[in-house]
């Protein structure tokens, strides 16, 4: 008798297990589906080698490495000139001339991005610190940091690598509309 009790008792309680992890099952592919809804943006993906053959060297050790280049060595970070910078990896626009400020730190710096879905944001707690890491949000390509110590009207400081970027000059962009 005591045997049938506990063989009951197991019965009943894998028929528990079983229906809590069907529960789960149903609830996170529906999490996944919302994501894939949500996305707008049509991802870039390439391979290392190719990613390799269209970068030079620092661009790739930046925008595909997760790297920093030194301060004041970047193409950009005193470029005053009015224009558009865009993703070095992919083209996505992601800055414009007119929210770069100077920030002394040595990077391009910029209060906004010129689409807020163009550029993603990680946890980064490499280096012993906690950071805000921003990316490319087509092609994933490394873009900086961003930091609560901005000017206003954001209040945020986009430091970006300039091995990041491709700057186009206002100029080439006007020209191309005009024909
Ligand atoms: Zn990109």
């Amino acid at each position: 008798m005591k045997i049938i009790t506990q063989i009951l008792g197991l019965v009943l309680f894998l028929g528990l297990l079983s229906a809590c992890s069907q529960k789960s099952t149903t609830k996170s592919s529906q999490k996944k589906s919302t994501a894939v809804a949500t996305s707008s943006i049509e991802k870039v993906i390439k391979t290392e080698e190719e990613w390799k053959e269209l970068l030079t060297p620092e661009q790739f050790r930046v925008a595909r490495g997760h790297g920093t280049e030194r301060a004041f060595t970047g193409k950009y970070w005193d470029n005053k000139e009015e224009g558009t910078y865009s993703c070095v990896a992919c083209g996505l626009p992601l800055f414009a001339s007119e929210t770069k400020y100077k920030s002394g730190t040595g990077w391009p710096s910029f209060y906004e991005p010129v689409e807020e879905e163009h550029v993603g944001e990680d946890r980064d707690n490499s280096f012993g610190m906690v950071r805000v890491e921003v990316h490319c949000n087509r092609c994933d390509s490394h873009l900086g940091h961003v930091f609560p110590d901005g000017p206003r009207p954001t209040g945020l400081r986009y430091c970006i690598n300039s091995a990041s970027l491709n700057f186009i000059p206002q100029a080439e962009t006007a020209e191309k509309t005009d024909s």
